[in-house]
């Protein structure tokens, strides 16, 4: 067998999948393994056990998060790394973050069952919390590691019960040693399932992710004047609702003013005082804008903010928009992606470039080393739902673009 020709070993990667899977089982299929419970202590345990049986040497850093290496010929170079989480959602899948850590293993066995020794050390990675349903916000680990966070604060997120993150690290016995963020990475791979619709819809079996759609989140709250429902002309109305309502409208049709990539949502809205027979007074929104391009988001920021005087000055409705939170677009490192896209072409996959519609670890490491990511379809798009599949030949797919990417950047 030539390096060129090197494939995973599919019902391998499968079986792992199936064997993690039935730590912390879902009442429905899928599972529930919340970060830091007892359940992801032995999911980690059982990851570690593979990793040392494949000859790894395992570090933890003071935020949970495991680093598994297979040493490289050329002690100098730092490691070119792959990995994702083990933690679900409460009632998530079996693949949404575990296939990118066990595709990691998955490459190493790999290695190890033909001898291939590479220049740079290989790595797999685990980082901790990143749903962020059970701990609050979700990529805390990963965002620590690249600066975004401090220990501090990442330790002390807590969960409903009040206890914190770093309590929880500690009972279970993963309060590791190294400084988060003290562990150069030549390069970062994370292999995912796509969680949407696109690939399956274009027939395409791995996703080249190129980056990750900026968001921005507004707060808008609208205020009108109370007033009899019976007795009140509809001339001579301040109605919140009403204008609310045509907001709403207004910003679905921002999105579809910038296709394909716009999406927008008006997630959360509350009516006061929500009585039957009264105008209402005011209303409270959400709204979330989303488009890899700064520029564009730029854009639909203003059209929300003409939307809105536009709706509320004419009928005497005062608005107040409040930015709460943006996250910029993430464009990943050009080689990362080259390297992937060259790798699913050698292997004749159908692939297609695409832009992240969610967050993940990658976006944050990113930040601190040269990152890619890799998507392969799952059925309907579905995710963050016990019913998540995903079909052993698209993971193996996945996997095997995943190594041949690794190894192009290990061997320089
Ligand atoms: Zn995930």
């Amino acid at each position: 067998m030539t390096l060129k020709n090197l494939t995973v070993n599919q019902d391998r990667l499968w079986d792992s999948l199936m064997e993690m899977a039935r730590i912390g089982p879902g009442v429905a299929g899928g599972n529930c393994r919340l970060a830091l419970t007892d359940f992801d202590r032995e999911g980690r345990d059982l990851f570690v056990r593979w990793c040392q049986d494949a000859g790894c040497s395992i570090t933890v850093d003071k935020m949970g998060n495991i680093f598994a290496r297979r040493p490289g010929s050329d002690p100098s170079l730092p490691p070119v790394a792959t990995g994702s989480h083990l933690d679900t959602q409460p009632t998530g899948g079996k693949f949404d973050g575990v296939f990118g850590v066990l595709a990691g293993l998955e490459v190493i066995r790999t290695l190890n069952d033909h001898g291939i020794e590479t220049a740079a050390p290989v790595e797999v990675s685990v980082w901790t919390n990143e749903e962020g349903s059970r701990f609050a916000p979700a990529m805390v680990a990963s965002g620590v590691f690249a600066g975004v966070f401090d220990l501090d604060y990442g330790h002390s997120r807590a969960d409903v019960d009040g206890k914190t993150i770093g309590e929880e690290l500690e009972r279970i016995g993963y309060l590791g040693e190294e400084t988060p963020g003290e562990h150069p990475m030549k390069a970062f791979f994370e292999a995912h399932i796509e969680q949407g619709p696109i690939l399956e819809a274009e027939e395409k079996t791995i996703g080249v992710v190129t980056g990750a759609q900026g968001q921005r989140w507004f707060e808008v709250t609208l205020t009108g004047s109370e007033s009899h429902a019976g007795t009140t002309p509809m001339n001579r109305r301040k109605d919140a609702l009403v204008a609310a309502s045509k907001l709403v409208t207004a910003i679905n049709e921002i999105a579809l003013a910038h296709p394909p990539h716009a999406v927008t949502t008006v997630g959360m809205m509350q009516v006061s005082p929500n009585s039957r027979n009264t105008i209402p007074g005011s209303v409270f929104m959400t709204v979330d804008l989303r488009h890899p391009d700064d520029e564009t988001l730029s854009q639909m920021e203003s059209e929300l903010r003409a939307a809105c005087a536009g709706i509320c000055d004419p009928v005497g409705v005062e608005a107040a928009i409040e930015n709460i939170w943006c996250s910029p677009p993430i464009a990943f490192d050009t080689d990362c992606v080259a390297a992937v896209k060259k790798a699913a072409g050698a292997a004749g996959y159908g692939n297609m470039d695409i832009i992240s519609g969610a967050g993940h670890d990658a976006c944050y490491i990113s930040r601190v080393a040269p990152t890619a990511m890799i998507f392969v379809p799952c059925e309907d798009g579905v995710s963050h739902n016990e019913s998540e599949s995903a079909t052993p030949e698209d993971l193996a797919a996945g996997c095997n673009v995943l190594l041949h990417a690794m190894l192009e950047r290990a061997s320089a």
